[in-house]
């Protein structure tokens, strides 16, 4: 356990942002560097049949101990960081025993980590925070759950009485840009089940996540000297307005939590002759889903009926709710949930909004749920991980295996 905090700080000084705008695989060249070392660290603490493949995909076998078949189970994290906030020269800050007042990240820029604002900070006094020198964002999503995972096989390589089946590991690149799951390969990992370890905070314990959709909506007008437009010019400016004025007013991100889906807008462009939208379509619930797909084509009918045939709308789907998937071996849930209340840590069970790699795996063959690696404030400069919260991460991972041989 002693080399979980040295082997994140190492993990994090190395810059691996993604990047969308790319089409390769990893989307950077530098990930390359973190992803070598991990083979490397994966060779040291002894597990087996570590590979790489071409497109920077890690995986490693802890074999067995007992002599009875249990399910082969996995953990996943990836070690890409956003492409939202520079990664560059990330200068990792050990705050000792933290006395919950406000942290100075960069006294030159009076960048203040200040428990006034992020309140779940108080939950930490007295424990060790690692923290960013506020220039950069630290990497703990999802570096955090590499050291963790990685940490939890040499503790039970390490500990042979704690009895478990054959773990699968795994790490990917790309997460970041939504493609972490594209080219996972579920056939050779070989594993029955498997938990990202990329949740946020200490407890998070995650198995629903939104279906998404994105809709692209057009709008074609007829421009015209305004002089000379009356009964003639058309203005798809208005066109979009009206289609605007269409949506459902209380349904957006800002307005909504919990299980509430939304209407997401968030591009538009127009001039007089062609405008467009963009949005996103968001919810749980999958009747739900496809109801505000259809809202969106009775409003475009709507103003077909009205206006002739001046708009058209363009309707993909992005990603699916994996609940569906889990809910038919929730004792993968159970397991997870039984681990951490074992190790005295709360579950704290909630819906996703948003998506993760374990849906699309899900959907893979893969059922996956998402377990907290123990960061707050991901993607800037706020972020950071309490080191008492990895080490629980790495015990309940340590738990899962034991907890999986124990009831099969
Ligand atoms: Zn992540």
């Amino acid at each position: 356990m002693e080399k979980l905090l040295p082997r994140f700080l190492d993990f994090v000084r190395i810059d691996t942002q993604s990047d969308p705008n790319s089409d390769s695989t990893p989307s950077t060249d530098k990930q390359w560097v973190l992803a070598k070392k991990l083979v490397l660290e994966l060779h040291q603490i002894g597990l087996e049949e570590v590979s790489i493949d071409e497109n920077g995909y890690i995986m490693g076998t802890l074999p067995s101990n007992i002599d009875k078949e249990v399910p082969t189970i996995g953990f996943i994290s990836h070690y890409d960081t956003s492409p939202d906030f520079t990664a560059e020269n990330v200068n990792p800050q050990l705050v000792e025993n933290y006395d919950g007042g406000p942290i100075l990240l960069d006294e030159k820029e009076g960048i203040v980590l200040d428990p006034d604002y992020f309140e779940e900070l108080r939950q930490y006094v007295g424990q060790t925070l690692i923290t960013t020198d506020g220039k950069t964002l630290l990497g703990a999503d999802d570096k955090a759950g590499v050291a963790e995972i990685i940490t939890a096989m040499e503790y039970l390589a390490t500990n042979k009485e704690i009895k478990h089946g054959k773990i699968r590991v795994g790490f990917t690149p790309d997460e970041e840009i939504g493609r972490g799951a594209h080219k996972f390969d579920v056939k050779k990992f070989d594993a029955r089940w498997a938990y990202t370890i990329d949740g946020s905070e200490l407890g998070e314990l995650e198995f629903e996540n939104f279906n998404a959709a994105s809709a692209k909506v057009t709008f074609k007008g007829k421009s015209v000297h305004p002089g000379y437009a009356k009964g003639k010019m058309v203005n798809s400016i208005l066109l979009a307005n009206a289609f605007l004025s269409l949506l459902p007013p209380h349904e957006v991100p800002e307005k909504t939590d919990g299980r509430q889906g939304f209407f997401h807008v968030h591009d538009i462009s127009g001039t007089i002759e062609h405008s467009e939208i963009e949005l996103i379509i968001r919810d749980h619930d999958e009747e739900q889903f496809e109801a505000r797909k259809t809202l969106l084509q009775d409003i475009v009918q709507k103003l077909k009926e009205k206006h002739g045939d001046v708009v058209d709308l363009e309707i993909k789907d992005q990603y699916k709710n994996m609940q569906e998937k889990i809910e038919p071996v929730f004792h993968i849930v159970e397991i997870a949930e039984d681990a951490m209340m074992k190790l005295g840590i709360k579950p704290i069970i909630k819906p996703i909004r948003g998506g993760t790699d374990g849906s699309q795996l899900s959907f893979m063959g893969l059922p996956c749920p998402n377990i907290f690696a123990g960061g707050h404030n991901f993607h800037g400069k706020y972020e950071y991980i309490p080191l008492e919260s990895m080490q629980k991460a790495v015990l309940t991972i340590a738990k899962i295996c034991e907890l999986t041989a124990e009831r099969f």
